[in-house]
């Protein structure tokens, strides 16, 4: 069999879904080589197995809005692959959220949890649900009767869902509410919840922090920090609020953040008042970027990304291929060094692409963003322990994870003189996730 067969096959049987298509040509094109030489990998067919969830399950959510009115949404959980531990990702509430979307993230999310070396599986799942706007009592309903369907799938041991788009601390407070009512159990059936309900220090900032440490890492190998670096990032939810709290502390200055209508450039730096406002503007239904720009007097683009502002290092944080190849060129032209993905697969195939054929250091989200989940695994670790751990500890087991799978990536990654980091850690997510499939016989 050649590459070109397996992905023909993969096509066939997925069809309609582009951008599963990519994501698997991608992982297939870095790990061909090695899994041609593993005679047990293709006599398992590990490949074939891999890319075909093991359970995929979409039900109905019916609730009734503020104004008496009843809303049907489509829910939905894939159980992607559990050859290293219970399913594990987390739930998306957007519009845009489908079955084939949440196939192509928990595919990447097999991967993504791999490179923690924690004992994580991949699952992923979410909703078509809008919480934009949306009433408190609203967004509780919504997720009361989304549980009234997951509740039989997921539980500690089996499948462990967390914060994701559209999906926080009070989301995951109420799913997890319903799930201990239903299920008379109160245990670690999700991750992500307020430090109150037993959840674990540091889990809000590890997507930001996480990243930032493996930017760090990153620049560490062409002899650099972030010490007096520009960084252009976009988003401004969760992960982007606490890139920039990281990157502030190192030294480094952010000029931008976004969202879906724009973005503002704030060459003073976002920093102390301002970083403040960003987590108050998050809190509000209605908020928006451009008044952090009407508020600090900042530039605001409407309709624009940030890319274009000249940097140093650029942190993606926003959404799903937010990152075209007109902007990898933009970023490459302008002399940037270090790209790391906050958000999974923020830049297109062509991007990275491009990325990957110029001098720039570019880390995919599997890599840079896995600081999530790995704080995820260890709330699962203290949930099971009936432990707390101090915030400290917490962040230098994340630092110490973020290095590690830096390390990976520079073990697997190597092309002549640089880092392949899209190469290392595809390569090194799938032998750790194939070495145990195989070692679990054919299931
Ligand atoms: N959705 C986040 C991610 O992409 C977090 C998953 C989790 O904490 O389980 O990794």
């Amino acid at each position: 069999m050649t590459l070109n067969h397996f992905l023909n096959r993969v096509a066939a049987r997925n069809p309609h879904q582009p951008e599963f298509l990519q994501a698997v040509s991608e992982l297939a094109a870095s790990v061909w080589p090695v899994y041609e030489s593993r005679d047990d990998l293709v006599r398992n067919q590990i490949l074939d197995l891999i890319v075909e969830p093991e359970r995929q399950v979409i039900f109905r959510v019916t609730w009734v809005d503020d104004e008496g009115e009843v809303q049907v949404n489509r829910g939905c959980r894939i159980q992607y692959n559990s050859a290293l531990g219970p399913y594990k990702g987390g739930m998306r509430f957007h519009p845009s959220v489908n079955q084939a979307n949440l196939k192509t993230l928990g595919f990447e999310q097999i991967f993504k949890n791999s490179l923690t070396g924690l004992a994580m599986g991949s699952g992923t799942g979410g909703a078509d649900f809008d919480p934009k706007g949306r009433s408190d009592g609203e967004v509780m309903r919504f997720c009361k009767s989304l549980m009234m369907e997951l509740y039989r799938h997921i539980g500690a041991n089996i499948d462990v869902p967390a914060r994701d788009l559209g999906v926080g601390e009070r989301e995951i407070g109420y799913m997890f509410g319903a799930y201990n009512r239903i299920k008379n159990d109160y245990t670690g059936a999700f991750t992500g919840r307020s430090v109150g309900l037993g959840g674990s220090p540091l889990r809000a900032e590890a997507a930001g922090y996480g990243c930032v440490y493996f930017v760090e890492e990153m620049l560490k190998t062409i002899g650099e920090s972030l010490e007096g670096k520009t960084v252009a990032l976009s988003g401004y939810g969760n992960v982007a609020q606490y890139a920039i709290e990281k990157i502030n502390q190192l030294g480094g200055m952010v000029v931008t953040v976004s969202d879906s209508t724009g973005f503002v450039h704030d060459p003073a730096g976002i920093s102390g008042e301002k970083w403040q406002y960003l987590l108050e503007l998050k809190g509000k239904r209605y908020g928006q970027i451009s008044d952090y720009a009407k508020l600090f007097e900042a530039a605001y683009h409407p309709g624009q990304k940030p890319w274009a502002v000249p940097c140093q290092v650029a942190i993606p944080c926003a959404t799903l291929h937010e990152l075209d190849e007109a902007d990898a060129r933009a970023l490459v032209k302008n002399g940037c060094r270090c790209i790391g993905e906050g958000a999974n697969m923020a830049a297109t195939p062509a991007a990275v692409e491009m990325f990957r054929n110029s001098p720039v250091l570019f880390a995919p989200g599997k890599a840079a963003g896995a600081g999530a989940v790995a704080v995820s695994g260890f709330e699962m670790s203290q949930t099971s322990q009936r432990l707390s751990w101090e915030a400290e500890e917490v962040d230098r087991k994340l630092k110490n994870t973020m290095r590690s799978i830096h390390e990976q990536c520079m073990e697997h990654g190597k092309n002549g003189g640089r880092i392949d980091y899209v190469k290392g850690a595809n390569v090194a997510g799938f032998l750790r996730v194939a070495n145990a499939m195989v070692s679990r016989g054919l299931l």
